[in-house]
């Protein structure tokens, strides 16, 4: 099938170039020309671990093409996929549509033939319709059908979860959107992935649900942790004893200093709001937004602690940038508020990402206390404490040989071994232990 996908970020990127691979013809277009041009040239704007791999094959078998500019491609295919952003709206929380509706404004205006415009976005309950109605008074002539394909992927392993996913959802309201949706993804269905079809509205909320589900998890399993410290339990063990239950199941059970990224903190604001719209009670939620904001405060104020009360003049090595491993992205990462709090409190804050420092230099711009490098050791040297704040593998098989003995090691992602680090004569905290 020929697929438009506009938004060429992470899930339209990895959508696009996934799409291609299971044999569609596909055309991501992006108004960042800049986006463009790198794609046009083979280079990925993104880090996204075997995406790069994928796009050169999809590009050499003529699998798919990029533009900005979709007016002018628009009526080469039937179906287009919205993969924009829709972040938060930072007076009420509620999710920013703007991007969603210019771009369905732009297919009401270049739009000629039928044509299917299906949310891969996370869109609140309600925009399906929301989106017809803009179509049909944009352009009133025009034959269309709307439909929800919410985006599951995680940054670091997307090309895995978009190629196996748990399941696909896909909301539909007529018989040739369903019919259509099926042929996308029987590549994928024919191999045992189950996809399972509801009305748009239910597969806007199933995204928001299973974000906030989450989300609820990993605020959870912090506030454990913080009893662990407190009653001399162990948190790592009372991990697998509640997780192999398989009622509660063992993932999202690893504290560490809050959720952060592109979609946790504001996917949860955004059902909050969809709630109070509603006049529908979600004071679960209203808790969990609540203890994540103020674990990331608490982790600073552990530094604190555990560095004599104060870390003013004290050098603190701050590993990992990214709001989690295997990714550059750095939206509302924990480890940058880290950062920026403990430069506030005066500290010399050395810091180091394999992939998000870019990133982090742009988003934090000049600040006298906090310095950049280009590998661990270097961030580390001569640092009174050095602090894990993101989960790359490389901060596991740290070489400890090569740090300053008596150093203190504060591992927020739980990634070292106590024992080990210890009898290497390290001062080591983590988090929910001993
Ligand atoms: P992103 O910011 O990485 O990418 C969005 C892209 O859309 C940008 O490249 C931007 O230039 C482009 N864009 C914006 N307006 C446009 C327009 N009018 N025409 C053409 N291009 C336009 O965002 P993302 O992280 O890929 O997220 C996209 C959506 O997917 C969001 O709703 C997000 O919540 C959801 N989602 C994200 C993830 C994730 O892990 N990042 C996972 C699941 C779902």
């Amino acid at each position: 099938m020929k697929i438009i996908v506009v938004g060429t970020g992470y899930v339209g990127l990895v959508s696009g170039v996934c799409f291609a691979k299971i044999g569609h013809e596909v055309i991501c277009v992006d108004h960042d020309q800049n986006k463009i041009s790198k794609l046009k040239n083979g280079e990925i704007p993104i880090y996204e671990p075997g995406l790069k791999e994928i796009l050169i094959e999809a590009v050499k078998n003529k699998k798919i093409t990029f533009s900005n500019n979709l007016s002018e491609v628009i009526n080469s295919a039937e179906v287009l996929f919205i993969a924009v952003g829709t972040p938060q709206n930072e007076i009420d929380g509620s999710a920013d549509l703007s991007f969603v509706y210019a771009v369905a404004t732009e297919i009401a205006q270049y739009a000629t033939g039928y044509k299917l415009i299906v949310t891969k976005s996370t869109v609140p309950v309600g925009t399906g319709g929301e989106i017809a109605e803009l179509i049909k008074k944009n352009n009133s002539n025009l034959e269309f059908s709307v439909a929800s394909n919410p985006e599951f992927l995680r940054e670091g392993m997307a090309i895995n979860d978009f190629m196996e996913p748990d399941r696909i959802i896909v909301g539909v309201n007529d018989d040739r959107s369903k019919k259509i949706m099926d042929e996308i993804y029987a590549p994928l269905t024919s191999q045992d992935v189950s996809l399972i079809f509801t009305d748009i509205p239910t597969a806007e909320l199933i995204k928001y649900a299973a974000n906030s589900f989450l989300a609820t998890k990993i605020a959870f399993i912090n506030e454990m942790a913080d009893l662990c410290e407190k009653t001399g339990a162990d948190v790592k063990k009372l991990s697998i004893g509640i997780g192999t239950d398989s009622r509660i199941g063992e993932k999202f059970l690893n504290p560490g200093p809050g959720f952060g990224g592109s979609c946790f903190p504001k996917d949860i604001l955004a059902l909050e709001n969809i709630a109070k719209k509603n006049n529908s009670d979600l004071s679960v939620i209203q808790a969990v937004i609540k203890s994540n904001d103020t674990r990331k405060l608490n982790m600073v104020k552990k530094i604190v602690t555990i560095c004599d009360g104060d870390v003013k003049d004290k050098t603190i090595a701050v590993l990992g940038l990214a709001f989690k491993g295997n990714t550059d992205d750095i939206r509302y990462s924990p480890a940058l508020i880290i950062v920026c709090e403990l430069a506030k409190l005066g500290a010399k804050v050395k810091t180091y990402d394999k992939e998000a420092i870019e990133n982090t230099k742009k988003e934090l711009g000049q600040n006298t206390n906090i310095f950049y490098f280009n590998n661990s050791y270097d961030a580390v040297k001569e640092a009174d404490a050095i602090v894990i704040a993101t989960e790359w593998d490389e901060f596991k098989n740290l070489d400890l040989s090569k740090l300053s003995k008596n150093q203190i090691i504060i591992d927020l992602r739980n990634m070292l071994d106590p024992n080990k680090v210890r009898k290497a004569g390290f001062k080591y905290f983590f988090i929910g232990g001993k």
